[in-house]
């Protein structure tokens, strides 16, 4: 394994990068229609789907259920091993620092982001996990792709959370809130 400074130029095939944010966007309304934050999430090993979920948080009760988490670990089951050194993820929003923490430990040779996260972003945005000096493993990173989708998901999201829905965040939130632009 060579894992100097130098990594090879991937070989970045970008109709297939939209084409499997599509499949990731697909997740992301399954969220969406469930009331959950809509983050959407696929794992592509040799140009196949090894893996789809999305956001779960409140389905299962469970603030690590992001579309990511669920993503790797079904992914896992599928190449039998914990290492997806050959794998993709692509995802609707940028990961947050637990996910990130999860991408490097799975070696995961790339992931693909839609919309990056100003507040929360760990692939860059705030920080970057995912090229961290010190940490044993890094990934390419590809943001941006159908970003304006996966961007204005999570904004409508957010402005129909504000505009009712106050019962809900009296059960207490788990902060996967992403408040974006107040002006
Ligand atoms: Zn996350």
């Amino acid at each position: 394994m060579a894992s100097g400074g130098i990594m090879p130029e991937p070989l970045i095939d970008l109709q297939s990068d939209h084409y499997f944010m599509g499949e990731a966007l697909r997740q992301a309304h399954r969220a969406r229609s469930r009331d959950e934050v809509p983050v959407g999430a696929v794992v592509v090993r040799e140009g196949q789907i090894i893996a789809r979920a999305f956001n779960q948080v409140e389905l299962l009760k469970d603030a690590t259920a992001h579309a990511e988490m669920l993503a790797l670990t079904q992914a896992e089951d599928a190449v039998g091993d914990w290492r997806l050194t050959d794998c993709t993820l692509y995802v609707t929003k940028e990961p947050c620092p637990m996910c990130a923490g999860a991408i490097v430990h799975v070696r995961l040779a790339r992931v693909v982001y839609g919309a990056s996260d100003p507040k929360a972003g760990a692939a860059g945005s705030v920080l970057n996990l995912l090229q961290f000096p010190t940490l044993n493993h890094r990934c390419e990173i590809t943001s941006g792709v159908r970003e304006p989708e996966c961007r204005e998901l999570l904004r409508s999201f957010f402005a129909e959370q504000r505009r009712g829905n106050n019962d809900k965040s009296a059960q207490g939130n788990p902060g996967t809130e992403t408040t974006n632009g107040h002006e």
